[in-house]
């Protein structure tokens, strides 16, 4: 059975605590959401949610919101935040990338995590891509003023495109790196779940930290 046809993931994902619901009224409002007005990161197809998970550990001070298309991969991580309830800083939202301004205000996300993204290879599906020039457009409105964009991937194809969309929209582009586990970047590092399995087969992860035109470069991350 393919993982995001589990029947009854819509249903408790209805009802759970770590998801916010009706996420469009919070536009604006994130701060309440969390009840703080700590700053707010953003993983988009966050998958199963290990990264955000640790990330929420290591930086309580911070806000963590993961977004996630399929209900039945968004249950996974439910599942998990479960077994560490004491995260209270991390929440997700089902939805898909593409509504991601009609959740957000302008200014109201503080940094933006893109972890092994879909790589839509057809030339036609380009503009889906979360590195495309149409999402760097919207993430610039939507990132807070030091806000960046860091984006990790092990699809060489879909790394150069993203190199070359940052570019050609006028990002700053701070970190670049092909082989972000053999370079000084690796410290730190929190792997995905996609990045431990490509690394394990032997893939190099590429790594990209961007920041819009403008903005401050040298927020730590
Ligand atoms: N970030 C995780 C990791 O690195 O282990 C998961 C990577 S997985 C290849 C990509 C995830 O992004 C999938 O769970 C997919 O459903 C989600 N996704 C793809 N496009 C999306 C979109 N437009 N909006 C929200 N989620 C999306």
């Amino acid at each position: 059975m393919r993982l995001r046809n589990i029947p009854g993931s819509r249903e408790v994902i209805a009802e759970n605590e770590y998801v916010v619901h009706e996420e469009q009224s919070h536009r604006g409002q994130w701060k309440e959401v969390f009840g703080n007005d700590h700053p707010i990161r953003v993983e988009i197809g966050m998958g199963k949610g290990s990264f955000l998970m640790e990330m929420a550990r290591r930086n309580p001070e911070i806000n963590f919101l993961g977004i996630e298309k399929y209900s039945s991969v968004l249950l996974r991580a439910i599942e998990k935040h479960e077994e560490a309830p004491e995260l209270t800083n991390l929440k997700f939202i089902r939805m898909d990338a593409e509504e991601i301004e009609a959740v957000f205000a302008p200014g109201e996300i503080d940094y933006i995590y893109l972890n092994f993204s879909d790589p839509w290879p057809k030339d036609r599906h380009a503009k889906r891509r979360l590195t495309s020039d149409r999402f760097l457009a919207r993430y610039e409105k939507l990132l807070a003023p030091e806000g960046g964009v860091t984006f990790k991937t092990d699809n060489r194809d879909l790394f150069e495109f993203s190199v070359e969309m940052a570019k050609e929209c006028g990002w700053n582009l701070q970190v670049v790196t092909r082989d972000l586990h053999g370079s000084e970047f690796a410290e730190g590092n929190i792997m995905t779940e996609y990045e431990r399995k490509f690394s394990e087969l032997g893939n190099k992860i590429c790594m990209m930290r961007i920041f819009p035109p403008e903005k401050r470069e040298n927020q730590e991350v």
